[in-house]
């Protein structure tokens, strides 16, 4: 492998949770249950139908498939061999067109540079040692005029209250262990790390949860964790 940015606990720690990954109440019910609105963010962008496209940082395809599902012609990529199982067979079971190859980010962009239509790498930066690596081998993939689309946790306290102590531990939404606060993302960190590679923001908006009605919607508020969208220039 042609990186060293992977902490391997990351990878193990979500390998260990693969066989939960689609139950749609379990451990990873977040991840469905935003999935819609994620998709739809993606979709005010861009057509979906036969573009090429990576998602990187796939885990068991959620949103690999999801965005298949609308038309796209997508790649998922994870360094856990345990989730690209799971998403493979989930693909076999559901009929899905998506794909997935066991690469890092940065190791696809040295071998196709500028050669999709759109990349999506959502959830992942916070668990990688060097996000502005991942970062700007997103930009590096994609074509000119392409857009890229990344989701992670702002670093600042309320994200710690809400996204560490309320999910993982008092409402029991994700795993324990799951964030770890220092490695949160603020939103114009992401931001700098983008321009320092070469793409321009085009919009941020914030996934917000109501637990009084256990509904994610889209808003204003980025306090927390929060969906941009970033293009190459032409
Ligand atoms: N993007 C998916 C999964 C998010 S969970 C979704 O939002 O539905 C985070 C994923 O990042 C896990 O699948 C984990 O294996 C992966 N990951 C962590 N470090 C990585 C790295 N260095 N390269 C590729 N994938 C990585």
């Amino acid at each position: 492998m042609s990186t060293e940015n992977v902490h391997l606990h990351e990878i193990n720690k979500f390998g260990s949770q693969a066989e939960r990954w689609w139950d749609r109440n379990g451990e990873f019910k977040t991840l469905h249950d935003v999935n819609p609105l994620r998709i739809s963010f993606i979709q005010q962008f861009i057509a979906l139908q036969d573009q090429r496209m990576v998602d990187v940082g796939c885990g068991g395809g959620i949103l690999t498939e999801g965005l298949a599902n609308k038309g796209a012609d997508i790649t998922g990529i994870d360094l856990s061999q345990e989730l690209l199982d799971v998403a493979d067979l989930h693909g076999l079971e559901s009929g899905s067109s998506a794909k997935y190859i066991k690469i890092s980010a940065e190791s696809l962009a040295d071998a196709e540079a500028a050669s999709f239509d759109h990349v999506v790498c959502m959830e992942m930066l916070e668990h990688v040692p060097e996000p502005g690596s991942v970062i700007a081998a997103c930009a590096k993939m994609v074509k000119p005029g392409g857009y890229v689309f990344f989701s992670t946790l702002n670093r600042q306290p309320k994200a710690y209250l809400m996204a560490i102590v309320a999910a993982e531990h008092v409402l029991k939404m994700l795993p324990a262990g799951t964030h770890d606060y220092k490695t949160f993302i603020k939103p114009s960190e992401l931001s700098q790390s983008a321009r320092n590679a070469g793409l321009e923001l085009v919009d941020m908006i914030g996934i917000q949860y109501n637990p009084l009605t256990k509904a994610f919607s889209l808003g204003k508020n980025i306090d927390i964790n929060y969906i941009a969208a970033y293009k190459r220039p032409e």
